[in-house]
């Protein structure tokens, strides 16, 4: 199976993935792949964070790029991409590297929030930076205080959850992103979930959903 995870910035992607990850599924993170790149202070890195750091996009060509050469390297795992497509253009690179390599889209979950619990939750926001765990001041701290309880990384606030960049994140969803809901409602693939459940609630509304399309399509052979 693999799917993608739709939504906007903080709708609950991320955490949603930390439990997919359980199913063996391969989390795709293009966010996590350029803070790895940031971190590390690659070409990469330094090119992905001046946009980054204003909560503006990493170009297509950049982006597709990195996707195409993970499928190709290992297509026959099971994907969870979160984060990526972001744009019609990187929906459509993925469909074709996709179709190029007989690799099969299940389903496209698209979180649904409002943006005041965007602004909450990504104001009140922490991430491991080695691992990338997700923490918040409100009601999930780590044990330790900026200390990761998975891999003892340093817990930290991303540079694009400060206020202003959130904003534009929000601007940029709008713009380039929510495009992709008809582009994926023509395909047939979107499930529509609340992302304002609690990620348990939500992992297990998501499970229930895709059996039953499962259990569907199989009883439409
Ligand atoms: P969020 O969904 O909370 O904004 P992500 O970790 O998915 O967080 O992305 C962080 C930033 O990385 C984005 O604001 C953007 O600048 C960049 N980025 C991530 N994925 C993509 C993508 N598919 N295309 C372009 N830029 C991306
Ligand atoms: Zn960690």
């Amino acid at each position: 199976m693999n799917f993608v995870i739709l939504g906007k910035p903080g709708a609950g992607k991320g955490s949603i993935c930390e439990e997919f990850k359980k199913n063996n599924l391969i989390h795709l993170s293009t966010g996590d792949i350029f803070r790895r790149e940031i971190a590390s202070q690659s070409e990469l890195g330094l090119l992905a964070n001046s946009y980054i750091r204003k909560g503006n996009l990493v170009p297509d060509e950049v982006t597709n790029d990195i996707i195409k050469k993970i499928l190709v390297e290992n297509p026959n795992k099971d994907y969870i991409f979160d984060g990526y497509p972001r744009t019609i253009n990187q929906a459509q690179a993925l469909k074709k590297n996709m179709d190029d390599l007989g690799i099969e889209l299940d389903a496209v979950i698209n979180l649904i929030v409002d943006d005041d619990l965007v602004i909450e939750r990504l104001s009140s926001r922490r991430v491991c930076k080695e691992c990338g765990a997700i923490y918040n001041t409100r009601n999930h701290n780590p044990k330790v205080e900026g200390v990761c309880d998975k891999c003892g990384g340093e817990v930290i606030t991303r540079a694009d959850d400060k206020i202003e960049a959130i904003k534009e994140r929000l601007n940029v969803y709008n713009n380039q992103t929510a495009p992709l809901i008809d582009y994926y409602i023509k395909e047939g693939l979107i499930m529509n979930v609340d992302g304002s459940l609690d990620t348990i609630d939500l992992y297990q509304v998501v499970m229930k959903n895709l059996n039953e399309r499962k259990s569907l399509s199989s009883s439409n052979l």
